[in-house]
């Protein structure tokens, strides 16, 4: 796997994701979501340097001009709830992109921190010979991302693959690394050492959904 730990260079990505972290800039919901729709942003820009172009002539006022535009065919497929901002931020510059959500929750069959991953709901399109691009904000046991990826199997096979995350755990990376081809892409913004007992990443942020759009009773 092509992994782009995007961390490694200083950038203004890293001020993004330092507030993202920050308990006190954190209170502030509107921001925590703008801030992980400017990591969708810079991920995409990045990504973007990795797709396939073809030369269009555009006219403009005064003549035409050869200019290199994307050819892929992209579907961005993100990870609700708490993909949704980042998926707005991909989505604000693959403008053409088409579209699928997944839903994907860990449930606790019983009192301990084991967890097995849920998927409800799923809407996509025909996936066959397209550029999936697919984003989930917290690549913490790396098991959310490949559930969803088994789920979308049944809409075709993409011609390529890239994963989109903001911060992952290195064990998260590493389960990725594992199940996906080597030509599949890993865009990321941070990788954190470790996982809590509850599947958490240390430093973290914490719970990207709650912070993006509130507390919910089911934990
Ligand atoms: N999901 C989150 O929101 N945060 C984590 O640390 C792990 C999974």
């Amino acid at each position: 796997m092509h992994i782009h730990n995007l961390s490694q260079q200083n950038s203004v990505l890293n001020t993004f994701i330092s507030e993202i972290r920050d308990v006190t800039i954190q209170k502030d919901q509107m921001r925590f979501r703008r801030n992980i729709e400017r990591i969708g942003e810079v991920l995409g820009y990045e990504l973007s340097k990795s797709l396939h172009y073809k030369t269009s002539v555009i006219t403009t006022p005064l003549s035409d001009c050869r200019m290199r535009v994307i050819d892929n065919d992209i579907v961005l497929c993100s990870i609700l709830r708490a993909g949704i901002p980042l998926h707005n931020g991909l989505l604000n510059y693959f403008d053409m992109a088409e579209n699928a959500f997944i839903s994907a929750y860990r449930h606790h069959p019983d009192s301990s921190d084991n967890f097995e991953i849920i998927v409800e709901y799923l809407a996509c399109p025909d996936l066959k010979n397209k550029t999936l691009i697919l984003a989930d904000p917290m690549l913490a046991t790396g098991r959310s991302m490949v559930t969803a990826f088994e789920a979308l199997k049944p809409f075709g096979t993409p011609k390529d693959i890239h994963l989109v995350s903001t911060i992952g755990a290195q064990e998260g990376v590493d389960y990725v690394e594992e199940y996906f081809d080597k030509h599949t892409h890993l865009w990321i913004a941070a990788i954190d050492e470790t996982l809590n007992e509850k599947g958490y990443i240390v430093p973290g942020l914490g719970d990207a959904g709650d912070l993006s759009f509130g507390d919910k009773l089911q934990h």
